[in-house]
């Protein structure tokens, strides 16, 4: 039972994933996530509901339009995957994590931060912009939902988005002024907010951690190997998103007492 609950997750989270394709290619240009159907951006061809079909579609297709034959991007189906893995990981919370919420909600309070997440992510990549409605309204929703284990959580949570988005404002116009030029982004103190609204004060705070630690390590080893230039900007919005899910599967005790035992304390 447990196995079939686990492969039904995954294919609606791979179904999900196409849609945040969708979304994450339609947003920046302002077009409607609706209407018009999937079509081909090459020659305009709607796409089939049978090639349409997450993973599977593509893999058919071997990775070209029915129509003209233009290479479409493996970038579909590794999103739909990890969509799907995701929304798997989001059953497999430890109890007690997930921003203090009632065990009972974690793993649905988990799919809409996912839902949330994952397009932020691909639009950051892309344009190295993180969307402010989206960002609103992933306050909004973190809020609404720590609601459900009463006032003094969501109390917590209120504060935590108000200082993670003071404290990175703050952050970003002191270092443009100590390097001359902007080193983070209005819109990581948006998504810091976000993660604050949904993980509380102590949750934000590890999953920053774990955001700059994995950011400056794959920002050297991309600098390092030349495939970024000295100056050259890159986006911090997916290292933040990667920092608030892993907090929210295990809560930040797990992550501060690891590291203290890192550091031989
Ligand atoms: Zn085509």
């Amino acid at each position: 039972m447990e196995g079939l609950i686990l492969v039904w997750t995954g294919l609606l989270g791979a179904c999900v994933g196409s849609f945040t394709n969708v979304v994450a290619w339609r947003l920046p240009r302002q077009e409607s996530v609706v209407f018009p159907g999937s079509h081909c951006p090459k020659c305009g061809h709607a796409i089939r509901w049978y090639d349409n079909l997450p993973l599977l579609g593509w893999l058919l297709l071997k990775g070209r339009c029915r129509d003209c034959d233009a290479a479409i991007s493996w970038r579909y189906p590794a999103v739909e995957a990890l969509s799907a893995g995701l929304w798997i990981s989001a059953l497999l919370v430890w109890p007690g994590a997930g921003g203090g919420l009632p065990d009972l909600w974690l793993p649905w309070a988990g799919l809409l931060l996912i839902a949330l997440l994952l397009p932020l992510v691909l639009i950051d990549l892309d344009h190295l912009w993180l969307p402010e409605p989206l960002c609103r309204w992933g306050v909004v929703l973190g809020l609404l939902v720590s609601t459900a284990a009463g006032i003094p959580l969501l109390a917590s949570h209120l504060i935590a988005a108000v200082l993670a988005l003071l404290l990175l404002e703050g952050l970003s116009a002191l270092a443009e002024r100590l390097l001359g030029q902007p080193a983070l982004g209005l819109g990581d103190a948006k998504l810091a907010a976000l993660g604050g609204a949904w993980l509380g004060p102590g949750g934000i705070a590890a999953a920053m951690a774990l955001a700059v630690v994995s950011g400056a390590l794959l920002g050297s080893i991309a600098r390092l190997s030349g495939r970024l230039g000295p100056r050259e900007p890159f986006p911090f919005g997916p290292f933040i998103a990667l920092g608030i899910w892993l907090v929210w599967l295990t809560g930040p005790q797990w992550w501060w007492s690891t590291w203290l035992m890192l550091l031989g304390a």
